[in-house]
């Protein structure tokens, strides 16, 4: 059977975390959220980590090949997996490249591009209320949250043309109860 490799796009605040939960639960995939392994690293205080922190805190990009490596890294180890969902990665053209070279090797292509969708303002107000609670530095401040919506515009959401040249690009209501999301999702991934 053809894995579900999916990759679950959108911007910071879009929700990205939270639908991932439901998702794998259901189909039973293997969460690969770079964000999440980067702040892993940096509780850690591995190299890596320590390297990432200051860039991740100003709502700056990582390497790309940092990113790149952790992802291969996780998908050796979990080669038996029924599918990925691949939650904040990628988020540059070489990312995106560099995917689909690791997984058109092993002949399991991403099959949809689930893209959430939600206004730059509601982006902002999630953020900032998700920083009383989550203790990120870079939910803390208006400015910090601008910023990673505004590099997520100039270096990530370029991306939608790439999947969409491939036929996988599907856009969906961000906005909206929980469990109205997921359900968008569902239907989405069919
Ligand atoms: P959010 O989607 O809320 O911004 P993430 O946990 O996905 O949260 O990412 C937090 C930070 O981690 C990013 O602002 C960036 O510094 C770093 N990061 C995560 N994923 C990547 C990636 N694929 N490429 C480069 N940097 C990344």
């Amino acid at each position: 059977m053809s894995k579900l490799n999916i990759v679950l796009f959108g911007p910071p605040g879009a929700g990205k975390g939270t639908q991932s939960n439901f998702l794998i639960e259901k189909y039973k995939l293997v969460h690969l959220s770079t964000g999440d392994l980067l702040r892993a690293e940096m509780k850690a205080e591995t190299e890596l980590g320590l390297a990432a922190k200051e860039l991740m805190d100003n709502g700056d990009l990582v390497a790309d090949t940092i990113v790149i490596g952790m992802i291969r890294n996780m998908m050796d180890a979990y080669n038996d997996a029924p599918g990925f969902i691949f939650d904040g990665f990628p988020r540059t053209e070489a990312q995106a490249k560099a995917l689909d070279d690791m997984l058109n090797a092993k002949s399991e292509p991403i099959v949809a591009m689930l893209s959430l969708e939600v206004p730059e303002e509601e982006l902002v107000k999630r953020l900032l209320e998700r920083g009383k609670t989550s203790g990120r530095v870079d939910d803390q401040d208006e400015v910090t949250a601008r910023k990673r919506i505004a590099v997520y515009m100039r270096e990530t959401s370029p991306l939608k043309d790439y999947y969409k040249a491939q036929g996988k690009y599907k856009a969906i209501d961000g906005v909206g109860s929980m469990a109205e999301i997921t359900e968008r999702l569902v239907k989405a991934i069919g």
